[in-house]
């Protein structure tokens, strides 16, 4: 199916393939990802999978989209991971495709443990998750030695929507000098007053990445204490990412990409 000098593996009538996707662009998904589009016969696939993906989907394959979407009508997670083990029960080639990795913020790990739990054979295809791909697409890496050892990712928002607070924010704004957030627009203002009053500096250095690795990105570059205002008189729209710390100002050398 791909000429390659090295075997994948088959796709098993009845078994689910969790894939990622990557962050937008094609060329980066895997070629195991590759290889399970091409070979599934039926793909259920969440709402951040760009519409390019969808379309190397070979035509007859039946294709489902069921996923969340911060706020926006969305399957519920116990329907889903019911669909993909009936599917599979009917002796199907499941391929269920998420955006950027299927492990990082992407209710992954629930459906396999589901699956696990129906004895459900499955396979993990990782993908590049948005947080480290698509801010590379922004000229942002996550770490670089004259800046940070350490980089923390955070999800913005928890499964019911709100701010999460399970964790010790000042441990977090503390613990780790440059911080990577998923879903960070919605809570945005409490956000970066979180980390102001747990000591991040207000002049702090922020980039929120839009649309990354498609042809919609978009980059702001802002501070910790302008970045819920600029993000609202920029009308800037999810999927974002929220990166804080040093990292932000190597894009001035390292912003690469072209649309
Ligand atoms: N599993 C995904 C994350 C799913 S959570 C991954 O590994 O990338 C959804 C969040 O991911 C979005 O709200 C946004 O914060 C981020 N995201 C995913 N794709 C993105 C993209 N192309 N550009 C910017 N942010 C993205």
């Amino acid at each position: 199916m791909l000429d390659l000098p090295f075997d994948l593996p088959a796709f098993a009538p009845g078994s689910v393939w969790l894939a990622g996707a990557g962050p937008g662009d094609p060329g980066l998904l895997t070629l195991l990802a590759l290889h399970g589009l091409r070979g599934a016969e039926h793909v259920v696939h969440d709402a951040l999978v760009d519409g390019r993906i969808l379309a190397l989907i070979p035509a007859g394959v039946a294709v489902e989209s069921m996923g969340k979407r911060g706020g926006a009508a969305s399957a519920r997670q116990a329907d889903i991971t019911a669909r993909l083990i009936e599917l599979a029960r009917a002796g199907k080639k499941v391929l269920r495709l998420k955006g950027g990795d299927p492990f990082v913020f992407g209710r992954g790990p629930e459906e396999a443990l589901a699956l696990a739990a129906a004895g459900v054979p499955f396979r993990i295809v990782p993908g590049i998750t948005a947080g480290i791909g698509g801010l590379a697409y922004a000229g942002i890496p996550v770490t670089a030695k004259e800046t940070n050892s350490a980089v923390a990712f955070v999800t913005g928002h928890g499964p019911d929507g709100e701010m999460p607070d399970e964790f010790d924010w000042d441990a977090l704004a503390r613990g780790a000098p440059v911080l990577v957030f998923y879903m960070g627009l919605k809570h945005l203002d409490r956000l970066t007053s979180r980390l102001m009053a747990a000591g991040r500096r207000a002049d702090e250095a922020v980039a929120v990445v839009c649309d990354a690795a498609t042809p919609r990105q978009a980059v702001l570059e802002t501070t910790l204490a302008e970045a819920a205002g600029a993000v609202e008189r920029a009308g800037l729209k999810p999927p974002a990412l929220l990166v804080v710390g040093p990292v932000v100002a190597l894009r001035r050398q390292l912003d690469w990409w072209m649309p």
